[in-house]
């Protein structure tokens, strides 16, 4: 599943193309992809104009003219960039038909990606995004320190729980814990301030790395044909057995809140 940096990839990559262009008509091929009426989603949007993308943890918002629409990507959900006289293939369930002769087609395997019209100007306070916390570049410490103080859930947990924190998937959990030294299953609420302070400027560094490098590989996932291109250094997350980069012991496997969590015994022996 793509995660917030390979989204945020996604947004810069479609933004240059697409801003400025008009949707000249919509097909489309498999009607669950939106969530609304399919004809009414169709009859709202066609002949405006693409203003902005915009981004909100893990959904895309196309920011139109009078409207604006989310969509999320979900497992496989992929957008491609194409001249319109180009076959369709497998897979393609919606196409944007813009001017230029140019299409913006939507792409996805697994079809659990989906669209939806929101308010082009209160779409954060709107479903499904008004019930999902800030990101780390937005989030404001001392509130994050209410808020965990709150829960005796272990940290690794909380930190991919959506409405605490936003934009953190597993991969960077682990790899946040990592450079936080902290035990992933430490409970949330024995952070001090000065460690919560700590974890919003480790997740924020985190995931910046990530965007610069356009986001992980280990799931495929592809904006406008990009497929594969980048790498982030992991240190643990995926690397069971392996030896820590830092002392040498072998990463462990653990399940936490029912997700593959890697560590380093004895790195990560901190309980707050
Ligand atoms: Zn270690």
């Amino acid at each position: 599943m793509p995660e917030l940096p390979e989204v945020e990839t996604i947004r810069r990559t479609l933004q240059g193309p697409l801003i400025n262009r008009t949707i000249e008509s919509i097909e489309v091929l498999y009607a669950p992809i939106i969530e609304d009426e399919t004809e009414l989603f169709i009859q709202q949007i066609t002949h405006q104009k693409i203003m902005d993308i915009d981004r909100v943890g893990k959904y895309l918002i196309f920011v139109l003219e009078n409207d604006a629409f989310i969509s999320h990507l979900r497992m496989e959900g992929k957008y491609y960039i194409v001249p319109k006289d180009t076959a369709y293939t497998k897979h393609c369930h919606v196409i944007f038909h813009l001017n230029d002769d140019l299409d913006l087609r939507y792409y996805d395997t697994r079809k659990f990606g989906r669209m939806k019209l929101v308010n082009v100007h209160h779409y954060r306070q709107e479903l499904p995004l008004a019930k999902l916390g800030k990101e780390p570049f937005d989030i404001d410490p001392k509130a994050l320190y209410q808020l965990l103080k709150k829960t005796g859930r272990p940290i690794k947990e909380v930190l991919l729980d959506q409405s605490v924190i936003l934009g953190i998937g597993n991969i960077y959990a682990n790899e946040i814990c990592f450079r936080m030294k902290i035990n992933p299953i430490a409970p949330a609420n024995h952070l001090t301030l000065k460690r919560v302070k700590e974890l919003v400027a480790i997740s924020i560094e985190v995931l910046n790395e990530a965007i610069a490098q356009g986001g992980t590989t280990i799931h495929t996932f592809s904006a406008n044909g990009i497929d594969g291109l980048f790498q982030v250094r992991l240190n643990v997350h995926g690397k069971k057995g392996q030896p820590c980069p830092v002392c040498g012991s072998p990463i462990e496997k653990i399940q936490v809140g029912g997700r593959g969590t890697y560590y380093c015994k004895k790195c990560q022996r901190k309980k707050t």
